[in-house]
């Protein structure tokens, strides 16, 4: 029995994951897939109510479940956001959940800022690299609040880091029957770290002979991104490139709206499965959230469980969605977030 951690987080989460929640338990009973979901109350009103964050076992515990899903974590009641740093990025690097996943699929041209292209134009994976490259905190500051302050954000890579993601992304590639890989960096202005993203990448290309292995410099990346995004099948990088390009990417498909992610490790079989979008305090508990990112993590979480056909009933729930304009107020829609789940159980069952 498949076991899933639910953690709705905080605004917003809470709406759209119950929806998840629903649209996942609507196809266990459609096809007896057996699954069980904990719900963990991880987030801010547990923090503001017992100064807990997430104890240490707590985190350890998260390593048995078979997958977890996540809403989102932030409210403006906790400033510091100290609950979501040690939640979310507690996960990400106590879990070692070293990819970061994002699949950036147009599933309806109309809902793409770009002109003249369709979902045959846009459909590309990232591979960020999760546990490293500048998000790691090494640095300091010196005379900090004088005019001589010096501040220094250290970029870490590791051997072991950068194959592992590099590795990853070629074998989803290879098992994928996709041809094209590229691998960005800004190696001709970053000479060590990026230099040894060039040796390994070349490394492991070497390996995989089907596969077009292709280098950008970032800035080309997201100039290319927005001019042919045809071009790319596959793309890997580090972890603040891929932060911005896969926010890039989550435009182009329409919205932060209908940007799904996960986060895994493999190796450890951990897999966790957000919305890429945040809490929203503006719209939360208003029935305005836009499920669909939350319905379309709940698809990549079913591929993780072993049901790829699944997650494509899901992908063509949501284009079913879009098609018919089933949609929230941000996407031009009138239905409020439960009436587009209800949409969503009907159009997958
Ligand atoms: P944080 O990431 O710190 O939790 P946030 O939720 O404000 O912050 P974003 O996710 O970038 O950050 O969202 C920005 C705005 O986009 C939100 O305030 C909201 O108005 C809108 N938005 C985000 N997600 C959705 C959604 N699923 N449905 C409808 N609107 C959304």
């Amino acid at each position: 029995m498949p076991r899933i951690a639910v953690i709705e987080g905080d605004g917003i989460g809470h709406e759209v994951i119950a929806e998840g929640v629903r649209l996942l338990q609507a196809l266990d009973s459609a096809h007896g897939l057996d699954l069980s979901f904990e719900h963990l109350d991880y987030g801010a009103q547990r923090y503001l109510d017992t100064g807990v964050t997430i104890t240490p076992e707590e985190m350890q515990g998260l390593r048995d479940y078979d997958a977890i899903f996540l809403g989102a974590l932030g409210d403006p009641r906790v400033k510091s956001n100290v609950h979501a740093k040690d939640i979310l990025l507690g996960m990400r690097f106590q879990l070692d959940l070293y990819i970061n996943l994002r699949p950036c699929k147009l599933l309806d041209a109309r809902y793409c800022p770009l002109k003249d292209k369709g979902p045959d134009d846009l459909s590309f994976t990232v591979f960020r690299e999760n546990t490293e490259g500048l998000y790691t905190g090494i640095g300091g500051q010196f005379k900090r609040g004088t005019a001589d302050e010096v501040a220094i954000e250290a970029e870490m890579n590791t051997r072991k880091g950068v194959e592992r993601i590099i590795r990853a992304a070629f074998a989803y590639a290879d098992t994928h029957g996709l041809k094209r890989l590229c691998m960005s960096d800004k190696s001709n202005a970053m000479r060590h770290g990026h230099d040894l993203w060039q040796r390994v990448f070349r490394e492991v290309a070497a390996e995989y002979s089907e596969i077009e292995a292709s280098h950008l410099y970032v800035d080309v990346l997201t100039m290319e991104m927005v001019r042919a995004p045809e071009r790319f099948d596959v793309l890997v990088t580090n972890n603040l490139f891929g932060d911005i390009v896969t926010d890039l990417g989550a435009q182009l498909q329409g919205g932060i709206g209908l940007a799904a992610s996960g986060n895994l490790n493999p190796e450890a079989r951990i897999g966790m499965f957000e919305p890429v979008h945040g809490s929203a305090p503006d719209i939360a508990g208003q029935g305005k959230a836009n499920p669909l990112a939350a319905a379309l993590s709940a698809g990549m979480l079913l591929n993780w469980l072993g049901h790829p056909e699944l997650e494509k009933r899901i992908e063509q729930a949501v284009s079913h969605c879009l098609a018919n304009e089933l949609i929230t107020p941000e996407l031009g829609g009138s239905l409020s977030t439960s009436q587009v789940g209800d949409a969503l159980i009907a159009a997958a069952s």
